[in-house]
């Protein structure tokens, strides 16, 4: 089975169209997608709807949840905090209840998937050893995926040490032993990559392949700016930061 894996779309319809593109031509068997639809962006409702639509899996993230009203406001910085209470009006009722139908985890086969991490599925960022450690000796799937940090990742976990770290686009692993991977991040790339990451595995041919694709970024910040959307929300996507 070969699987495509998404995630941090952010609201960002350029960036998920460009991605879902790349992911057409290679006809994956599943789409799986790691949650935070909205929150950031300015597309929100089209995020829901494309995804809805194109993944056989889909989880939710803290952006969609505190969006719904489900989570509090109060961990978030001013801007996504800002973002936040816009994207929560600019919600309609079909997303609404779509990103409420969805879990923060799931196990389909050969994989466990979080959208932070197996302690904490909503947000715990998996970016230090001991949290992917503690991830990994949570699960027992070969394959561990979570997002949330928006920074690309494969990590083995060797003879009691954790080993491997960032996965810039053109990445490739084979799949022996037990991973844990993060795409990165569709709509908000913090790498230092601006271009959409999303991550291809086959657990045949036992190997994962990280990919980035570009995108119009003016077309998605000029979007953010007639929102009225925070400038520093717009800014950062040229920079992947
Ligand atoms: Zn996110």
């Amino acid at each position: 089975m070969r699987v495509a894996v998404i995630s941090d779309i952010h609201a960002n319809l350029h960036a998920l169209e460009a991605v879902l593109g790349e992911i057409d031509r290679e006809q994956p068997d599943e789409l799986w997608c790691l949650g935070d639809l909205v929150g950031y962006g300015a597309r929100p409702n089209e995020c829901c709807r494309l995804v809805q639509e194109r993944a056989d899996l889909c989880l939710v993230g803290n952006h969609d949840l505190v969006a719904l009203g489900t989570l509090g406001i109060e961990d978030f910085n001013p801007e996504a905090a800002e973002a936040a209470r816009w994207t929560a009006n600019a919600l309609d009722d079909e997303s609404r209840s779509f990103l409420s139908s969805l879990p923060p985890s799931a196990a389909p086969e050969h994989a466990q998937l979080f959208h932070a991490s197996a302690r904490d599925p909503i947000w715990e960022y998996v970016l230090t050893d001991e949290a992917a450690t503690a991830t990994l000796l949570l699960t027992t799937a070969p394959v561990v995926l979570v997002g949330h940090s928006h920074i690309a990742l494969a990590v083995t976990l060797g003879t009691g040490l954790v080993e491997g770290g960032l996965a810039p686009g053109g990445t490739t692993k084979e799949l022996e032993g037990r991973w844990l991977l993060n795409p990165g991040s569709v709509g908000q790339p913090r790498d230092g990559d601006p271009n959409a990451a999303w991550l291809l595995l086959d657990f045949e041919a036992r190997f994962a392949s990280f990919r980035r694709v570009a995108y119009p970024i003016l077309e998605t910040q000029r979007e953010l700016r007639e929102a009225g959307l925070p400038e520093a929300l717009a800014s950062r996507l040229a920079v992947g930061q």
